[in-house]
């Protein structure tokens, strides 16, 4: 492993994770009490190394914008590129304008050049200026579709914004959580994919959306979102695709006693994804 996770209480890591750095969440307080699920035990366990936060308040548009940059990068690579475009198309002669105009209204090359630290910057303006143009079409500005985020049903928002060409469940989950502040949504990227795949909490060969309904039924509500952040720093620090802390001695990981290590030979060294194992 190569660094160390900062263990006080309710620290965040230096490293953001996806809109995980929540300037208008706030510190949850949880009753404590046994966890009714091995899934609940886990997400327990990590909150405790990491931070337990309820999350929202961000505004849904910037939020899917920001999303959106970190599809397949970092947050290290996508933070710049979000920066940069807030700069560009956040506000205009001092003044704050509506970012889905802008967007709607970029140039598209320039777009593409503002957001080139993000990767696949061509297909992200595209997917950013489509995604401005139809948010535009269909709420009349990205104030109305925060709105429209915050305070619709869940049921119905979800497939509104997968409705939206380029956004996809992860996405989709991450602006209902950050910005609508929907406890109960535990969105699915390829670390919480693996991780609890690897766990034996969800089947071996259960696709993104299979390991989101597993954690949705098994983690209680107010538990979901930093289930999610805590899992992705999780799987950053401790159980790599490549190469699991365990590998190293069961005691190198602070949840082994509850996993049953699905692809993962501590023996042999051999790790396989889940679906792959024998
Ligand atoms: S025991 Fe290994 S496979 Fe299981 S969660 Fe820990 S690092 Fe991942």
């Amino acid at each position: 492993m190569s660094e160390e996770p900062d263990a006080t209480e309710n620290a965040e890591p230096a490293e953001n994770i996806s809109g995980g750095d929540g300037e208008a969440s706030s510190l949850a307080e949880f009753a404590a009490g046994e966890p009714a699920t091995r899934a609940e035990a886990v997400v327990d366990r990590l909150g405790g190394l990491y931070w337990q936060k309820t999350y929202g308040g961000r505004d849904a548009f910037e939020c899917l914008v920001r999303t959106i940059l970190s599809q397949n990068t970092s947050d290290v690579a996508s933070q710049p590129a979000h920066d940069a475009l807030m700069d560009r198309y956040g506000s205009a002669d001092g003044e704050e304008i509506d970012l889905a105009v802008a967007l709607a209204d970029a140039d598209r090359d320039e777009l593409a050049d503002v957001i080139r630290p993000a990767g696949l910057y061509n297909q992200k303006a595209d997917v950013l200026t489509s995604v401005a143009a139809r948010v535009l079409d269909e709420y009349g500005s990205a104030a109305e579709f925060d709105a429209f985020v915050r305070e619709a049903d869940p049921e119905e928002v979800r497939p509104a914004l997968l409705d939206m060409g380029g956004v996809g469940p992860k996405t989709a989950d991450c602006v209902l959580l950050f910005s609508g502040g929907r406890s109960g949504v535990f969105p699915v990227d390829t670390h919480v994919h693996r991780i609890y795949r690897r766990l034996g909490i969800a089947p071996a060969d259960a696709d993104h959306e299979a390991v989101r309904a597993v954690l949705e039924r098994e983690v209680p509500a107010e538990k979901c979102g930093f289930g999610h952040t805590a899992s992705i720093q999780f799987g950053r620090e401790y159980c790599s695709a490549r190469r699991p802390a365990c590998l190293d001695g069961l005691d190198e990981c602070p949840v082994s006693d509850l996993c049953d290590r699905v692809g993962v030979n501590v023996e042999t060294g051999a790790v396989v994804d889940p679906a792959d194992a024998e």
